[in-house]
């Protein structure tokens, strides 16, 4: 039995944060209860609303899943330590908390996917868990054993900003108005939120015997404008030493572009590509399954 089967906290009731967790469930009723009240007043943006909160979405996206997934997490690139300080900051005003404690909870994912110790699995407490309970209820993930190598320098830092970067997220519209306070700020979060929510949620509801529960969902893709390319989730979960996600022509895969883009200008290095194998084993393993055919090797060849 582990400490985690044995608490079991998807099983306490929802409205109850665990200790230490308290601000985190009150950050979320926050914003949720403001964008709602946002909707109801202010149902369509602006032109002039519009475009700034796209962009800082984008940027959040950016954050998020360049710096904090590919590079910080997986170190499948380097950053040149402008742009990535630049992206931490776009990732933690789009709520996604400081790096230590984001890449701590997705390492641990990682190693543990699909047992009781991938606190955000949906085989564990289901979709809501999956979704957004483990946020609030769970036990913070080991920071000194899954990301030692972040908890100091600059990004130590980080940790501190957390509170006064969140609350300038929140309001730095109020400066255009009061459509823009909401839009550009709890709106703009709460979606931000629920698109990366699903790729613990909708993009591991596949079934294991098929390695593991992650899948790609490809009409998720254009909804995720703050998820680039993590729709392919499992194209990533079968090579995570990849910087890139999509892994077929038609696989599309911003955040990927975004990196070739970087590297091109200088301002990304040592990015690491699927193996070419693994390009065509995405191609032809969905064909040899639909005909029934063995694949001795196959999974072991993805790794
Ligand atoms: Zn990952
Ligand atoms: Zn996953």
């Amino acid at each position: 039995m582990t400490t985690l089967q044995e608490l079991r906290p998807w099983e306490r009731p929802f409205w109850k944060p665990t200790p230490g967790k308290g601000g985190i469930f009150f950050y979320l009723i926050v914003i949720h209860a403001l964008a709602l009240t946002g909707l109801i007043l202010y149902p369509l943006p602006t032109f002039s609303v519009l475009i700034p909160t796209l962009l800082l979405t984008a940027l959040g996206g950016f954050g998020t899943s360049v710096c904090y997934h590919r590079m910080l997490s997986h170190r499948t690139l380097k950053l040149n330590k402008v742009v990535e300080h630049v992206l931490i900051f776009c990732a933690m005003f789009n709520g996604s908390g400081a790096p230590a404690s984001w890449v701590a909870y997705h390492r641990q994912h990682h190693a543990r996917a699909d047992t009781p110790e991938d606190i955000s699995s949906p085989k564990q407490g289901g979709f809501w868990w999956a979704h957004l309970r483990w946020l609030y209820q769970s036990a913070p993930a080991d920071r000194q054993k899954w990301c030692r190598d972040l908890r100091q320098g600059g990004y130590k830092v980080w940790t501190y900003a957390e509170v006064p970067v969140i609350l300038l997220s929140i309001f730095c519209g109020l400066l255009f108005g009061w459509r823009a306070f909401f839009w550009m700020g709890s709106i703009r979060l709460v979606y931000s939120l629920h698109m990366q929510c699903f790729v613990n949620s909708i993009t591991h509801l596949g079934h294991a015997k098929e390695g593991d529960s992650s899948k790609n969902v490809w009409w998720l893709g254009p909804l995720q404008l703050t998820a680039w390319g993590e729709n392919w989730h499992r194209n990533h979960h079968s090579n995570a030493g990849s910087a890139r996600l999509g892994l077929r022509w038609w696989q599309t895969d911003i955040g990927w572009y975004f990196i070739c883009a970087l590297e091109a200008v200088g301002l990304a290095s040592n990015v690491k590509r699927p193996k070419p194998r693994t390009v065509h084993l995405a191609g032809v393993e969905k064909n040899l399954k639909a005909a029934n055919v063995p694949q001795p090797g196959l999974e072991a060849a993805k790794l």
